[in-house]
């Protein structure tokens, strides 16, 4: 007979997950100045959010499980079929709703090599087995993610632009993406950053989730519109699958904060506008102040830089983290992200960016 276990046990594969390492909010002992490590924007969320977050007084009220209103104003602006939009807390629930609905013991899922660490542990919740594609510049290769469809892969993951390389894919590749991928894989564009986005050749998703069977593409509140903390994000897909997702979807999965700051939010596109404004001012500043002082940074659209330090002892990113961190500045490592050399920056307010500079120059010249 079969040995019973003393205690509960995870399911199979459960306990292989290695858990989400979020970026720094403090270092222990040292004043935060500058939180650069988790691509929050420098100018917080809109006035109109806050105040509409700070309207909620009928806790005793459940929320409207239906997000009837988010999505409509989410429809009105992109142009889109309210019925095709699913709202979560946060985009991370998102994906993993898709991978609760599409993936399962025996399938794979796709992502790319310095994708978003979230996918894996979604794919793997789910039982299902993580694929990894190789990247070409620290970029999405498309024919590397087709080489490695088989008959089990049901859905290929695509952050873009990417976190934390920054790059990203013109329209033109991803539908060539597209077109390659077998009828019955999902496709997820992840496209948490399309806001900052200031490229011809890109397009967040719209065009081919509205057209295609098998496109779903995610958006979030956390990242331009300032509301992180209270976990707002949403997907548009065609109807066959927000519908399944619907039907494993908690009946409340939003609070009913999160759904009144994220309607504000989302009508308050002067806000939005400015935000993007500081980022479209202050990434190409930073970009070339940072690749002066003889750093490399990886060219990016989002409101980011992946910056490559040496492998020379006093001069790696872990040392440049330290001491930046003794600044009071802090980064984002992404060792978990297979970059060991390189540092994240998120774009800050002014007077961030220019404290991060000057630390880095002090610091490569320090012995
Ligand atoms: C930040 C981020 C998200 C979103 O996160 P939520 O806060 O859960 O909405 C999704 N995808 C990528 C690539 C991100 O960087």
């Amino acid at each position: 007979m079969d040995r019973v276990p003393s205690r509960p046990e995870p399911r199979a594969g459960i306990l292989d997950i290695a858990p989400y390492v979020p970026g720094k909010s403090s270092v222990s002992g040292q004043p935060t100045k500058h939180k650069l490590s988790s691509n929050e924007t420098p100018l917080g969320a809109s006035p109109k959010a806050l105040e509409a977050y700070r309207s909620i007084n009928h806790l005793e009220h459940y929320p409207d499980g239906s997000a009837e209103e988010l999505r409509q104003t989410l429809a009105k602006i992109h142009g889109l079929n309210a019925d095709r939009i699913i709202c979560g807390s946060g985009s991370d629930e998102i994906l993993s709703l898709i991978a609760y609905t599409y993936l399962g013991q025996g399938d794979e899922a796709i992502y790319s090599q310095h994708g978003f660490s979230v996918y894996k542990i979604a794919i793997m919740a789910a039982g299902a087995t993580p694929i990894v594609a190789p990247e070409k510049n620290l970029t999405t290769d498309v024919d590397a993610v087709l080489e490695r469809v088989t008959n089990k892969t049901k859905v290929v993951f695509i952050a873009n632009p990417n976190n934390p390389t920054g790059t990203y894919l013109p329209f033109d590749e991803v539908k060539r993406l597209h077109e390659g991928l077998p009828k019955n894989c999902l496709l997820v564009l992840d496209a948490a950053y399309a806001e900052y986005v200031r490229r011809n050749d890109y397009e967040a998703g719209i065009s081919l989730a509205s057209s295609a069977d098998n496109v779903i593409m995610t958006r979030t509140f956390s990242k331009v519109y300032g509301l992180a903390a209270l976990r707002v994000g949403w997907g548009f897909g065609p109807e066959h699958v927000i519908d399944a997702m619907n039907r494993i979807r908690g009946p409340f999965n939003m609070n009913s904060a999160a759904l009144a700051a994220g309607i504000a939010a989302a009508k308050d596109q002067d806000f939005l506008h400015k935000a993007i404004a500081h980022n479209s001012e202050w990434l190409p500043i930073v970009t070339e102040q940072v690749t002066q002082l003889g750093l490399k940074v990886t060219p990016s659209v989002g409101n980011f830089i992946l910056i490559h330090f040496s492998e020379e002892k006093g001069k790696t990113a872990q040392d440049a983290d330290a001491f930046l961190q003794s600044k009071g500045c802090i980064l984002r490592q992404v060792g978990s992200y297979g970059l060991p050399n390189c540092l994240r920056m998120s774009i800050g307010s002014e007077a961030a960016n220019l404290d991060v500079i000057a630390a880095l120059k002090e610091f490569l010249h320090s012995n």
